[in-house]
């Protein structure tokens, strides 16, 4: 090996990268990771998250594998419920309207309990249960819905931050603020990155290279390109550096696209956010509570079922539904019922809110919601409100309106109890669906379906896996399940070029 060549390099600093660095590192010796961001922006959208991981267990048993210290009274309190392989492969199908690829869907369920099992063990990070999002307390009890359990301690910082000290412990080299620009190739196959750092371009050789540097949600351009008109307004949840710069280097090298380039993950989020995730106050915008509120656009009309499904299985396409109102944004309202079930981020400043005693107060308040059809939609939907049955946050409980134009499946309280609550949303990109072709190995693949040698790809970049929806929690099990296979497919190619 030459001075200044790497087995490996891994380009992007989230999670998807990182766990292609920890798997590449257990079988070659020098790998190194470029990161865009400067160090303290470190970990792309992946230090935004909850830290929530989507895998399948048994119940009990398999949580106290991930999270040995749980306490006898959680254990006497909760019902973990179980997520098999067919519930998640049932999920992941039903999501995407059946066009997930079928091969990677069948790796990321089947991989899923293993891989976090193994980023607790990679990293001595501790797994915690994720009470009060995925499961309420009720009747004395939690009970977990939706197919998601446990997350990192610490959320998506403490995740990162666990990842890039065990990637420090092992020898992987990281370089900060250092942006890859292109992919270096030789007769082999890659030979390595072209990459900027502080106005200076420089080439550095790998014999393999992993892209895991995120999809193209930051890129306003490209955003307006494929996902349409209307796009380029919508505010970015996470990081600012996911630009599409790792898809555009390996479609410039032949790379086949793949996926729904005109899908994403966008949510309702606070109307008035920054354009662009900011790590100082990071959950300050969402507004996942929802499914026990009436969302009304500007003409004072409902347009969603907020209840049609528990939160996970709805928030990713519903920024794309306010998106399309009028202006592009609505008003989340609730009643004094609901309130205790609140997430902490409405309670927060910075939440475009108003408060009022009556109906008419409120909207007034809300000042650009049509007043007269706003009260017509309130009154209209109370009286279709299914009052005999009864309420349960934890359950699709089936408290239904029926006859209206728009109805509400699950969790329809009457909006009558004051004090009224309003929240302004607009749409929140979480990231992009199109991208790279992979196989099961993690090879990118060309327009035959070939391999390019020595590249991998990993993580948000990778098109096939979802359409239209996306279960809650998949993203980051998504990212590690492959970033773990990409590194590990990177590091045999390397070691076979090495026998040969
Ligand atoms: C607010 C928010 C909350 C979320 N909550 C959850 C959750 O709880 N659970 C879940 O499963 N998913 C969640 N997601 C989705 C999740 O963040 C992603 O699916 C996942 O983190 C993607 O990981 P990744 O490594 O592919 O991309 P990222 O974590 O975005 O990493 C991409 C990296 O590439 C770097 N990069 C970009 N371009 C270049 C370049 N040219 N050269 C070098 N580096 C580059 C970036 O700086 C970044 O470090 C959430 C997302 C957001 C925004």
């Amino acid at each position: 090996m030459k001075d200044n060549e790497y087995d490996v390099i891994v380009v992007g600093g989230g999670n998807a990268a990182l766990c292609a660095a920890m798997s590449a590192r257990e079988k070659v010796k020098s790998v190194l990771v470029l990161e865009r961001a400067p160090e303290n922006k470190r970990g792309g959208n992946s230090v935004f998250t909850a830290g929530s991981f989507r895998m399948v267990h048994d119940g009990l048993e398999t949580i106290r594998k991930v999270i040995p210290d749980l306490t006898a009274e959680e254990i006497s309190t909760t019902d973990f419920g179980e997520y098999t392989v067919e519930q998640y492969l049932d999920d992941l199908g039903r999501v995407t309207q059946y066009h997930i690829d079928p091969d990677l869907a069948e790796i990321l369920v089947r991989e899923s309990t293993g891989t976090v099992q193994w980023i607790k063990d990679s990293t001595k990070l501790r797994f915690v249960p994720m009470y009060g999002r995925y499961a309420f307390k009720h009747n004395g009890r939690f009970k977990f819905f939706g197919g998601t359990v446990v997350y990192a301690n610490g959320g998506g910082a403490g995740l990162v931050d666990g990842e890039y000290r065990a990637v420090a412990q092992s020898g992987v080299e990281v370089r900060y603020g250092t942006q890859a620009t292109s992919l270096l190739r030789g007769p082999a196959g890659i030979e390595g990155v072209c990459v900027i750092s502080n106005g200076v371009e420089e080439n550095i050789r790998s014999r393999a290279v992993v892209l895991a540097c995120g999809g193209f949600e930051a890129n306003r351009e490209w955003r307006t390109r494929y996902l349409g008109p209307g796009w380029d307004v919508a505010k970015v949840r996470g990081s600012r550096y996911n630009t599409g710069d790792g898809i555009r280097m390996a479609l410039d090298i032949g790379a086949q696209s793949y996926g729904q380039w005109s899908g994403c993950h966008a949510v309702s989020w606070e109307r008035y956010a920054p354009d662009f995730g900011d790590l100082d106050s990071m959950s300050t915008s969402y507004r996942h509570s929802y499914p026990f509120s009436v969302m009304v656009n500007a003409d004072g009309k409902r347009f969603v079922d907020e209840g049609a499904d528990f939160r996970n299985y709805t928030y990713a396409k519903y920024g794309r539904v306010v998106l399309q109102q009028p202006a592009s944004y609505a008003w989340q309202v609730f009643d004094s019922q609901v309130a205790h079930l609140l997430r902490d981020e409405y309670k927060l400043r910075g939440a475009t809110k108003v408060q009022a005693n009556t109906l008419e107060e409120l909207v007034d308040r809300m000042q650009d919601v049509h007043p007269v059809q706003f009260l017509e939609t309130i009154r209209e939907y109370n009286a279709a409100v299914k009052r005999e049955v009864p309420f349960d946050p934890n359950v699709k409980d089936g408290r239904c309106t029926a006859g209206l134009a728009v109805n509400k499946t699950n969790w329809a309280n009457t909006i009558e109890k004051p004090p009224f609550d309003a929240y302004s949303v607009g749409c929140g990109i979480t990231f992009t669906f199109g991208g790279l072709k992979i196989d099961t190995t993690g090879r990118v693949l060309d327009i035959s379906d070939q391999p390019l040698p020595g590249l991998y790809a990993a993580g948000e970049l990778v098109g096939g896996l979802f359409y239209f929806n996306y279960p809650g929690s998949s993203g980051l099990m998504a990212g590690a399940v492959f970033g773990r296979i990409a590194g590990r497919g990177a590091a045999e190619f390397v070691s076979s070029k090495s026998q040969s």
